[in-house]
């Protein structure tokens, strides 16, 4: 008999806690997770999912108006915010049913409150009910980093605008990363009246140059206006519910809504993890070892209150890693290299691997390809909006280091690429299969 009420307390029904507590279960261990929020965590409830569903509502705006070149008379056509807001929801409502069932499918008990260490192998639940564990996981997640300045309080962050009363119609987006640009597309495309502002002039930070240059040359063909190099002086409510923005190193503005897209802090006030004794990183986040472990023997952390990778299927990698080495023996870690990422734009990117800066700085010697076209789709669309592919190869050995796309589907033909690149292929191996023709995807193995 254990001395404890359970094997495994995770704080934290996320991608990362749910993937954990999941496996440990299965795996013989006593399990119960603490969820404060909504079981699901911010990729099913306000991230990933929710986000993906609005993208793709989006760009029926764009596919709507290409159809009349493809022989499609549509007469009139509208937006339903409210419609669109409301089924997301309610998707996102069946999906947290879903992984509260699989948890409790494989007994894992579900406390629907917020927990915090109260001591040694102590948890104390919002309800003041305390357990024990023998191993604690901390899955928290991450929060939206809001800027702080005079009126900051008038502005959203990714958490609300799922929840828009209706489509602002003018909004202004602070932040120049994936989150920033993917809901300025979305906004876009919706009709509102789009302005990013960004305290630097790069955009995308992480991703090839070439690619955010191109996002940010056809996010202004369509119309959507940067401000670089500026930042927030105030914000004041105007009488009619509008916002006036006072910004430095540009002219004021007045918008309807102002979105905080300006990075994401790991998720660790109130955890107790100074009376546990846990050790943090400069921005607050836990630092661990390749196993996922604290400098606590039996705490354990994963996904994006590490701050490694902040990203869905890491977050979950690193919770089935955790639960194998910890509750099967298996000792087992996350391979951090190569792992594909996406912006769902409009178009979208993707990317693997080294970007040309980064291959240049690593490896000295490098060929770079490049296809920069038009899809064929676009063309009969006159849609004057222009793909660009680059590959990345290590000269030394011909190895395939990198893959960057922007256009259409990008993330979709990325995922296949992704396992070429991660297994080491090499750029004869590319030219030695066929192509699917006629497809975008083509032009990977046809670069010359
Ligand atoms: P989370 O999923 O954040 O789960 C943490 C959970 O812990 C939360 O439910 C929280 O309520 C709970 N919690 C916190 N403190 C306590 C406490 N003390 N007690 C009890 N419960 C607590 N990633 C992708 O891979 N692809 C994407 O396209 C993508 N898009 C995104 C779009 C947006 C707008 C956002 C915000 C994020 C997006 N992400 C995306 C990132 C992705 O959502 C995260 O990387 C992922 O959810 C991290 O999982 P996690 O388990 O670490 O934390």
């Amino acid at each position: 008999m254990s001395d404890y009420d359970f094997d495994l307390f995770t704080i934290g029904a996320g991608s990362g806690g749910v993937r954990a507590s999941r496996v440990a279960s299965a795996h013989g261990a006593k399990v119960a997770v603490a969820e404060e929020y909504r079981v699901g965590g911010t990729c099913v409830i306000r991230g990933c999912v929710p986000k993906k569903m609005l993208v793709y509502g989006a760009h029926f705006a764009e596919d709507l108006e290409d159809a009349k070149q493809f022989g499609w008379d549509l007469g009139e056509t509208s937006f339903d915010w409210e419609r669109l807001r409301d089924t997301v929801l309610g998707d996102v409502d069946r999906l947290s049913k879903l992984y509260t069932e699989t948890l409790e499918n494989h007994d894992v008990t579900v406390f629907e409150e917020r927990a915090e260490i109260t001591g040694d192998h102590e948890i104390t639940l919002a309800s003041g009910k305390v357990v024990t564990a023998k191993y604690i996981l901390i899955a928290t997640g991450a929060e939206p980093a809001v800027l702080d300045f005079p009126g900051s309080e008038h502005a959203i962050t990714s958490n609300e605008a799922f929840h828009l009363p209706e489509v602002p119609k003018r909004i202004m987006i602070a932040g120049g990363g994936y989150i920033a640009n993917e809901f300025a597309g979305i906004f876009h495309e919706f009709g509102a009246k789009v302005c990013i502002v960004n305290r630097s002039d790069t955009l995308l930070r992480g991703y090839d140059q070439a690619l955010s240059d191109r996002l940010l040359k056809i996010s202004m063909t369509k119309g959507i206006n940067f401000h670089f190099n500026t930042t927030f002086k105030s914000i004041t409510k105007n009488d009619d519910g509008s916002l006036h923005v006072e910004l430095n190193g540009d002219d004021d503005q007045t918008v309807d809504c102002v979105l905080f897209a300006t990075g994401r802090s790991p998720n660790v006030e109130g955890l107790g993890l100074d009376v546990a004794g846990v050790e943090q990183g400069r921005i607050g986040e836990i630092l661990v070892d390749e196993y996922s472990k604290t400098n606590v023997d039996h705490i354990y952390a994963v996904g994006d209150v590490t701050n490694r990778v902040q990203l869905t299927p890491v977050a979950i990698r690193e919770g089935q890693a955790f639960a194998d080495t910890v509750f099967n023996n298996d000792p087992r870690t996350v391979s951090y290299d190569h792992i594909p990422s996406a912006v769902f734009s409009h178009p979208p990117i993707s990317a693997v691997g080294l970007t040309e800066g980064e291959a240049r700085n690593q490896l000295g010697n490098i060929r770079v390809y490049q296809s920069d076209f038009r899809p064929m789709k676009n063309v009969v669309a006159g849609r004057n909006e222009r793909g660009l592919y680059k590959m990345i190869v290590d000269a030394a050995t011909d190895k395939v280091v990198g893959i960057h796309m922007i256009g259409p589907d990008s993330p979709e033909i990325m995922q296949g690429f992704a396992v070429a690149v991660k297994a080491g292929l090499t750029k004869a191996d590319f030219d030695a299969t066929v192509a699917i023709h006629p497809t975008m995807a083509e032009e990977l193995v046809l670069l010359k």
